[in-house]
């Protein structure tokens, strides 16, 4: 897995709670970015790591022709 963790560069005065894209978890100093799901914030690299396991495991259903169609019409064409 490839990423980075960041760190919430907030003001004391801003309180806005930020949970994690995956398990929903809050997350309070710093969040992982994984550079496969960019724009996202996991509390931890495994988070991303399930995701990338998740998505993997329903292209292989679609590829084999156990599921319909992509709930967002991505095609896995990294795996
Ligand atoms: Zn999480």
């Amino acid at each position: 897995m490839s990423g980075k963790w960041l760190p919430f560069e907030l003001a004391w005065y801003d309180t806005r709670i930020f949970n994690c894209s995956f398990c929903g978890i809050m997350m309070a100093r710093e969040y992982w970015v994984d550079d496969e799901f960019p724009g996202e914030m996991f509390c931890e690299d495994k988070c991303a790591d399930v995701k990338r396991r998740v998505r993997a495991e329903f292209a292989e259903a679609k590829a084999a022709g156990r599921v319909e169609e992509a709930t967002h019409g991505e095609e896995a064409s990294d795996v």
